[in-house]
């Protein structure tokens, strides 16, 4: 069956599709009986629906549709780390990637084409900025990643967490990706708890306080030093939000929660990795509801950092366990295909080159 209809109908929320519906004159329970259909069993055409009348079946293929990003390319590591290149509109491309483990299934999703904050170690950053993707664009990536990695349907669900770390700030696309993280979250979507779903950003403040209220999923705060001085260098948009603005907001966002932030801090070799360093981040993040992440750096073409000794990292991280913070080494997945963290480039064309201030919090 070809789908001809134009309307897209992948990334538009409960409410949005229920208003969608209403104006066809069909009924809420129809949203709902549909979103079953897109999301939770894969399926996209609307002749396979069949718990919906035939008619209203008919009326959605000549108006509407469901479409998916398309792969343009899949690589395979030899951990079993997957990257799959995408095809976005406008000859742009984005990467998706799906990290399997024992006990669970992780897919890391880009939102935006390119990132206009240009942190000093990332690929992307290096890339420049395009577009924000659209909410289809953005779980358009997990639809496709359950149809390509398993069947898709309900109770085989190879993704069972989603975490915002690949191309791209999704604060910084706020308007897309938050009716995103609701289908995730929607029990007629992807149903997948709060915890499993993760936001890794920069630290647009005002963002993360919004965030706070409209969906409160689990926080990843890319904090890479322990002053000022150095993230400025490092992190360019703490030059407008600055450490002590950033972890209030973090500790605002965590609340009464009894949840941690995790704080994601890339080991750049003679940057940021001494030991004093390691003193001083403790020192930040004492008594807190932190937990850190500490990302070997990843090489890319053109990058101008080294990843730290494995001895620099082992010490720096027994110095904030030796404080009594819980700190985890991230294991690089899938650097053989160029798939692990900060190293995903796409293609990224037509850049937008317009200052940095234009483009936070920007809309589609
Ligand atoms: N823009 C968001 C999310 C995408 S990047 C953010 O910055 O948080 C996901 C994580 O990878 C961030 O912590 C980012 O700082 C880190 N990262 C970027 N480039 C990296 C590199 N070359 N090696 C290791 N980690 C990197
Ligand atoms: Fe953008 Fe994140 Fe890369 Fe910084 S680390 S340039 S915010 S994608």
């Amino acid at each position: 069956m070809t789908i001809s209809g134009s309307v897209q109908l992948l990334g538009m929320t409960r409410g949005q599709l229920e208003g969608w519906l209403a104006t066809r004159g069909a009924k809420p329970f129809h949203a709902r009986q549909m979103m079953k259909w897109i999301y939770r069993r894969g399926v996209d055409s609307f002749e396979s629906m069949t718990d919906l009348s035939k008619k209203l079946r008919e009326e959605l293929t000549e108006t509407a549709s469901i479409r998916l990003p398309h792969v343009l390319k899949e690589s395979v590591s030899s951990d079993g780390t997957r990257k799959w290149l995408l095809a976005a509109d406008g000859g742009q491309a984005i990467e998706m990637v799906f990290i399997p483990e024992p006990d669970r299934g992780t897919l890391c999703v880009s939102s935006q084409v390119g990132c206009v904050l240009d942190c000093s170690f990332c690929a992307t950053g290096a890339q420049g900025f395009n577009r924000n993707l659209s909410t289809a664009e953005i779980v358009g990536q997990l639809l496709l990643a359950h149809r390509v990695l398993g069947d898709g349907s309900e109770g085989d669900r190879p993704v069972s967490n989603v975490v915002f770390m690949g191309m791209g700030e999704p604060l910084a696309n706020y308007r897309n990706v938050v009716p995103a993280i609701r289908l995730m979250l929607d029990e007629y979507g992807f149903e997948l708890s709060r915890r499993r779903v993760t936001l890794s950003t920069s630290g647009l403040v005002p963002q993360m306080r919004q965030l706070a209220e409209d969906c409160n999923v689990a926080l990843a705060v890319s904090l890479h030093a322990p002053d000022d001085d150095l993230r400025d260098q490092l992190v360019p948009i703490n030059r407008r939000h600055p450490i002590a603005e950033l972890l209030d907001a973090c500790w605002a966002y965590a609340g009464d929660s009894g949840r941690h932030i995790t704080f994601e801090y890339v080991m750049l070799a003679g940057v940021n990795d001494s030991a004093a360093q390691a003193k001083k981040l403790a020192w930040l993040l004492r008594n807190r509801p932190a937990k850190v992440n500490l990302i070997p750096f990843n090489p890319y073409p053109g990058g101008r950092y080294k990843r730290s000794s494995e001895a620099a990292i082992a010490e720096f991280q027994s110095i904030l366990h030796h404080t009594g913070l819980r700190t985890m080494t991230r294991r690089p997945r899938g650097d053989d295909i160029a798939a692990a963290c900060g190293q995903l480039a796409g293609q990224v064309e037509n850049l937008i080159t317009s200052p940095l201030h234009a483009k936070i919090g920007g809309g589609s």
